[in-house]
């Protein structure tokens, strides 16, 4: 991808252990970012991400935190502050699915579990972002990038239609924050990704519909990670409010 440039500061990206987070963690420390990601469960997927990020040249570091638990991501923004300095770009990434199923199945606590990460988790470190790098607040200003999903415009029917609702909360996120914080010195944007080959899917998802989008297969992490990039970055530095498709057409 794009050549190692010069220091841009600090980027933190949650759930930056595997898949798309992971793939980001290393295009950012590539673009210039000393990088900071948090993990739920698996420190040695974490650490493979940090040591992808020194080899770079760049500083790295890593958080167990669940995006969930406002305490979480209070010590999760802390730590990465601590450790790397003041953070200028936070990718709102981590989260989950569903199993599939149709509306008429869902209980209580399978939405409970998906708004909580998806939708609660992406306000709890938006507001944690915007905290510390609000000008009102004495910080520098900086990017948010939340990770939404395509399915949050087409609805996932017959998958997981509480899923596409948590992403929709996250477009409105976007929208509304970016407006709320953007004479503070903060932009914020969102993507929506389309179908992306990593271990989020239900086993055989990927090669039952890889072939559905319209440009006939599923996109990488890194696909996602170059917008991603972007976006963080000062080349994007007219853009705020807007959430980007990155979905092989569909
Ligand atoms: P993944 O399962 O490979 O990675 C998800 C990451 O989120 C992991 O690092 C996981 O530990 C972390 N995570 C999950 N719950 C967490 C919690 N409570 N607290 C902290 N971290 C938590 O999946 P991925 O495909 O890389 O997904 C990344 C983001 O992209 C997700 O928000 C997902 O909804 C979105 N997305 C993915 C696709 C796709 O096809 N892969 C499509 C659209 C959107």
């Amino acid at each position: 991808m794009s050549e190692i440039v010069a220091g841009r500061g600090v980027a933190l990206v949650t759930g930056g252990s595997r898949g798309i987070g992971a793939a980001a963690a290393v295009e950012l420390a590539r673009d210039g970012w000393n990088v900071g990601i948090s993990y739920r469960t698996r420190a040695d997927e974490a650490k493979r991400v940090v040591d992808a990020c020194t080899e770079l040249g760049r500083r790295a570091f890593a958080v167990q935190a669940d995006v969930a638990e406002a305490d979480d991501v209070e010590g999760l923004f802390d730590g990465v502050t601590a450790e790397l300095g003041a953070i200028g770009a936070v990718i709102n990434n981590a989260g989950i699915v569903s199993p599939s199923g149709r509306v008429d199945q869902y209980d209580v606590a399978r939405l409970e579990r998906v708004f909580r990460i998806n939708s609660i988790g992406a306000f709890l470190v938006a507001g944690a972002a915007v905290r510390r790098m609000s000008t009102a607040h004495g910080g520098s200003g900086g990017v948010i990038v939340n990770v939404s999903s395509r399915a949050s415009v087409l609805g996932s029917a017959g998958e997981y239609v509480d899923y596409a609702s948590s992403k929709a909360a996250v477009d409105a996120l976007t929208v509304g924050l970016a407006n709320e914080v953007a004479k503070e010195g903060i932009r914020v944007l969102g993507i929506r990704p389309g179908l992306i080959e990593t271990d989020i899917h239900e086993p055989g998802r990927l090669d039952r519909i890889g072939t559905t989008p319209p440009l006939g297969r599923p996109g990488t992490a890194h696909e996602v990670a170059a917008l991603i990039t972007f976006l963080a970055s000062d080349r994007s530095s007219y853009m705020t409010g807007s959430t980007i498709d990155v979905a092989g057409g569909r």
